[in-house]
């Protein structure tokens, strides 16, 4: 699983993580991508993602939890570098209910203001 990257080449976040679309790149290492959102709903609006194609949450198996636990991790990192020291939210939406729009697992990191209610 080590920087294993499998790019699905009908999938937007599968193309920024190739460098075919362009994205404001926050932290990146063999693992894991994050990126401002393109229509930030916070001052900080950050999506992390595994290089890894997951489809969403709910395709999170025993063989690849390591890497959404990765993105979490990442997501720490990140919330220290953008100083959310007062508090940050975690989202996953998963699935067409719940409003995903990318069909590939990502984490939006949402924060820099007190947060109500958000619909990403
Ligand atoms: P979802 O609705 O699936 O939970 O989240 C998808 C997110 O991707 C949305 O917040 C949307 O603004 C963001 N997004 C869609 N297209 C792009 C893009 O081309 N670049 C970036 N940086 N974000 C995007
Ligand atoms: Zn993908």
């Amino acid at each position: 699983m080590k920087g294993m990257t499998i790019i699905m080449s009908d999938c937007l976040f599968c193309k920024i993580i190739a460098g075919e679309i362009p994205s404001d790149i926050v932290y990146e290492d063999e693992n894991v991508l994050a990126f401002r959102d393109i229509a930030p709903k916070a001052p900080v609006h950050v999506l992390v993602i595994p290089k890894l194609h997951i489809k969403s949450a709910a395709d999170i198996t025993a063989d690849n939890s390591n890497i959404a636990a990765k993105c979490l991790e990442v997501v720490a990192t990140i919330a220290k570098k953008e100083h959310l020291d007062s508090g940050f939210r975690i989202i996953s939406n998963s699935g067409p209910d719940a409003g995903q729009t990318v069909d590939h697992l990502h984490f939006h990191l949402v924060g820099g203001t007190k947060l109500g209610f958000i619909e990403t």
